[in-house]
């Protein structure tokens, strides 16, 4: 590849990035070098820091550099509305539009009877205690609109029907569509247009 074995293992790294092949990772690594102070040294120095502090928020599932993410820790966040998402990357989609002033809780993937996948393999039972702990008044369900996110909607309205409300987005999201992939105005209006379910 480049004739230099530090330089190759850099770019077969970068080739396993999501959305990366091995094209680009070699256009990036070859950007990287020639920006070294602007760009690959602090992205170095950056990467070692989180390599050393990111962690899963142990009451929501985000991802920080804390036990307790900021949005948990905030005040502010404790609305009594509680955005339920199957991902981090949802979570930070959520959170790109900004319409959203409550708290979160990431499942960390779907029910899937096919992957085996049940209620404990998510973080479904950590949603129930957080519910009386936390005052919570109503749970959006914002899980993308695959047969596996509805069904896991579903799943989680039928444990937790007459202990709060239950909403979910509505208009915006595509059939077979993936929060991640929205933009800020859909987030914004598919939140808006929230349903009983
Ligand atoms: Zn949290």
């Amino acid at each position: 590849m480049s004739s230099n074995r530090d330089i190759d293992n850099l770019i077969e790294l970068m080739a396993k990035l999501p959305g990366l092949g091995p094209r680009s990772a070699r256009r990036a690594v070859l950007h990287l070098i020639r920006k070294r102070a602007l760009l690959l040294t602090p992205l170095a120095d950056a990467m070692l820091r989180v390599a050393e502090t990111a962690r899963e928020c142990l009451n929501c599932g985000n991802v920080g550099t804390s036990d307790i993410c900021d949005i948990c820790e905030s005040e502010e966040r404790a609305t009594g509305e509680l955005c339920v998402v199957e991902d981090v990357a949802d979570l930070w989609a959520m959170e790109r539009a900004g319409v959203f002033k409550g708290r979160y809780h990431v499942l960390g993937g779907t029910l899937s009877a096919l992957d085996g996948v049940g209620p404990d393999e998510l973080r479904i039972p950590r949603l129930k205690d957080r519910i009386t702990a936390e005052g919570i008044t109503e749970v959006i369900l914002a899980l993308n609109a695959t047969v596996d996110g509805q069904t896991t909607a579903h799943y989680i309205a039928d444990q937790l029907e007459a202990q709060v409300r239950l909403t979910s987005l509505a208009q915006g999201v595509p059939i077979g569509g993936e929060l991640d992939y929205l933009d800020d105005g859909t987030i914004t209006a598919a939140l808006r247009a929230r349903k009983e379910l």
